[in-house]
């Protein structure tokens, strides 16, 4: 047991909101403890949700084909969704089930400590840039501390839309220059004294 699998318990027994009664599985996210690189969708869909396992329907499939444009395996990063129970019909999730599920979510990141977190879709954009619009920010980082946030576009919106398509193609090739980019940074920061410090993003 580790505080992500205890974590994961707490996540399977919740009845914090209304989602809670309807589900088959809560999907708590998947991948390594350590991982460098976390992705965060939007919440369970029907696939989801009878296995208990996040992006396996065709969004995770095309997810898998995007990770693989840039030499991952799944894996290799952490897997997560705004909402870990699936809204009835897969409708939007609501407010209160964003906010009761927030600290869930919150915790998984405190554990992984990721260096990147890709949000996938605007549920998740909203987390990190509340108010903005997915096809403005799209593609553009923005580093708070030492981790980088990086909007994109949901896979599932990708695979309907063309134009789209090759916008998440283009956004994830970024992802390991994004990563050495701040590798770079860390080594000159810890050269440089606080004050000094600059940041290119
Ligand atoms: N879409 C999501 O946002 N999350 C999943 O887990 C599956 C599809």
């Amino acid at each position: 047991m580790s505080e992500l699998t205890d974590l994961y318990d707490e996540i399977r027994a919740c009845q914090k909101c209304i989602l809670g009664q309807g589900r088959t599985n809560a999907v708590p996210g998947e991948g390594p403890e350590d991982a460098d690189i976390l992705f965060i969708g939007e919440g369970p869909g029907f696939h989801e949700d009878r296995q208990g396992r996040p992006f396996v329907g065709a969004a995770g499939k095309y997810l898998d084909e995007l990770l693989n444009k840039i030499g991952l395996e799944r894996q290799d990063v952490y897997i997560a969704n705004v909402i870990k129970c699936r809204p009835p019909g897969n409708r939007d999730p609501r407010p209160e089930e964003i906010a009761a599920c927030r600290p869930y979510l919150d915790r998984q990141i405190d554990i992984i400590r990721p260096r990147l977190v890709v949000t996938l879709g605007r549920f998740s954009m909203q987390r990190y840039f509340p108010g903005a619009s997915i096809s403005r920010i799209h593609g553009r980082p923005k580093r708070v501390g030492n981790i980088i946030y990086y909007p994109m576009f949901h896979p599932a919106a990708a695979l309907h839309q063309p134009r789209w398509r090759s916008l998440v193609e283009e956004d994830i090739l970024n992802i390991p220059d994004l990563l050495a980019k701040l590798d770079e940074l860390e080594e000159e920061e810890s050269e440089v004294p606080q004050a000094e410090q600059l940041s290119l993003f």
